[in-house]
């Protein structure tokens, strides 16, 4: 059985309880490893050895720290393969999908915030001739980076790559769901020559290793990726102590199909975005709107589609669907399927678990599911459900897509498909999102402001939206 450690001051170590969890492979619903859980003690240490380490690396000049960062790039590439497959294993998504999708993009997070690193700049504002002010960005100090399990290396990795690049030391506190490549990651920093104490991982429950850190006196500022419950409690957390907060929370994302839109790229987005990850990413549109004249065409060949993925064994190369990533996700995922059957929903394809023959005969895995039928208030169209579940509503007008696409308490993405590029604008200013992709989806530029608006979020990560957000705005005015 593997032990999955903690890095704490540039050393592998296990929780100061000597008590552990378990680490459950979900294509065979099988435990495989056991991870540290760590508790307040664990924490205090993490955050006293980042705290330590600030001062040197806060002054280190920004090409040695944008160095140490590349440096970190290239052995996590040189691990490619290894970090794919423990990211497969421990989180039930294909083997494919982490070698082309997530290991990749944790390369390239920390590629370019080693760029961001050297090229971040500040402002000076002249007072005509009387004054100059300018602008500092300081680093904070320790800060916290808070990950959830669907894209585990990749959205830790978005996160300490700028905490980091900005000179900032960080307690990150990767999911306990998937926590494998984050201490892989951890045995990469100390191989790349991270100074002890830059970089820390904290492994183990919400409440019982993540809580403390929040509350941490020294923590700066909390990054927060996962459920819009947990921000709740960490927007409170923060509240109290003024802490800076990023929270990139959940979504029920509309795909909005005009009948002018070219059908033969949109359907294949469409069933890409609902159902990439097995429906497990913050962005996947989950609700698909269609213009009622169309309406009949866009679901057949949705469903047609939808039944063609191959649900399997996640490490076999011709895997579209893996597992669901949790026994426990899986339990609420099915839990939603029977609300959506009697909310009165018309199950198109799926709806069911999905039998995998052999190795995976125990797996957590769901058959890809479309239903209609149900109105826009419905639970089933109202809660985000993170599963291989869409529905699909038809619609009469641009005004009434818009107000369906708008109709939840959620606005992280939205994805819209149209050949008229009046109403491409107009529809994408009304949207209530933080992102709106217009004939495409999650067409990523690691430049532009990621984000959501209502419950999906609160600030922005992304370029310098990161840069700024770990770093805090320091005027000087020089009287001339
Ligand atoms: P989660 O909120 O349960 O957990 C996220 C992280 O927070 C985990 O590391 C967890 O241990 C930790 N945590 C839990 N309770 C805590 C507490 N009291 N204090 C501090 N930390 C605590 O989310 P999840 O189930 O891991 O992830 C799924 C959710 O993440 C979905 O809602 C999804 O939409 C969201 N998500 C959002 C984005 C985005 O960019 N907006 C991206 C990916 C996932």
């Amino acid at each position: 059985m593997q032990d999955v450690l903690n890095t704490i001051d540039g050393r592998q170590v296990a929780a100061i309880s000597g008590e552990w969890l378990d680490d459950v492979d979900p294509a065979i619903g099988e435990t495989y490893a056991r991870v540290a859980s760590s508790d307040a003690r664990d924490v205090e240490t993490a955050v006293a050895a980042a705290v330590r380490a600030f001062p040197s690396w806060s002054r280190t000049p920004a090409p040695e720290r944008s160095r140490a960062l590349r440096r970190l790039a290239r052995l996590i590439e040189r691990d490619l393969e290894k970090l794919a497959r423990a990211e497969s294993v421990d989180s039930g998504k294909p083997l494919t999908a982490a070698r082309t999708i997530d290991i990749p993009r944790a390369v390239q997070n920390f590629d370019f915030f080693a760029d961001a690193a050297t090229q971040f700049a500040s402002e000076a504002h002249p007072t005509d001739e009387t004054a100059l002010n300018y602008t500092l960005r300081q680093p904070l100090g320790a800060v916290a980076c808070i990950s959830p399990w669907n894209l585990p290396l990749y959205l830790l990795t978005w996160k300490i790559a700028p905490a980091l690049a900005a000179g900032n030391c960080v307690v990150a506190k990767p999911s306990e769901v998937t926590p494998m490549t984050a201490s892989m990651l951890g045995e990469l920093s100390i191989e790349a020559g991270l100074p002890p104490g830059a970089l820390n991982l904290v492994h183990g429950l919400g409440p019982r290793a993540g809580a403390p850190l929040c509350a941490h006196a020294q923590v700066k500022a909390i990054s927060f990726t996962g459920s819009t419950r947990v921000g709740n409690e960490i927007a409170r957390e923060a509240a109290s102590s003024f802490k800076k907060v990023s929270l990139e929370m959940g979504g029920k994302n509309p795909t909005l199909i005009f009948a002018d839109a070219d059908l033969r790229s949109a359907i294949p987005e469409t069933v890409r975005a609902a159902f990439s990850n097995t429906g497990q990413i913050c962005l996947c549109g989950s609700r698909i709107l269609i213009e009622r004249t169309v309406y009949a065409r866009v679901r057949d060949e949705l469903v047609e589609r939808v039944r063609a993925l191959r649900i399997g064994d996640p490490l076999e190369p011709r895997t579209d669907q893996g597992a669901l990533v949790s026994r426990q996700h899986f339990d609420k995922v099915m839990g939603c399927l029977q609300v959506a059957h009697d909310e009165g929903g018309r199950v198109l394809c799926g709806g069911v678990r999905a039998r995998v023959e052999g190795r995976c005969s125990d797996g957590f895995f769901i058959e890809p599911t479309l239903i209609e039928g149900l109105g826009p208030a419905c639970r089933t169209n109202q809660d985000e459900i993170f599963g291989p579940v869409a529905t699909l509503l038809p619609f009469d007008s641009e005004a009434e897509a818009i107000e369906l696409a708008n109709s939840t308490r959620y606005g992280l993405s939205a994805s819209l498909w149209t050949r008229d590029l009046s109403r491409a604008h107009r529809a994408s200013a009304a949207l209530h999102s933080g992102i709106v992709w217009v004939n495409c989806w999650m067409f990523r530029d690691l430049r532009t402001p990621f984000g959501g608006i209502k419950d999906s979020g609160v600030g922005r990560e992304g370029g310098m939206d990161a840069m700024r957000f770990f770093t805090e705005a320091k005027n000087i005015c020089v009287k001339l």
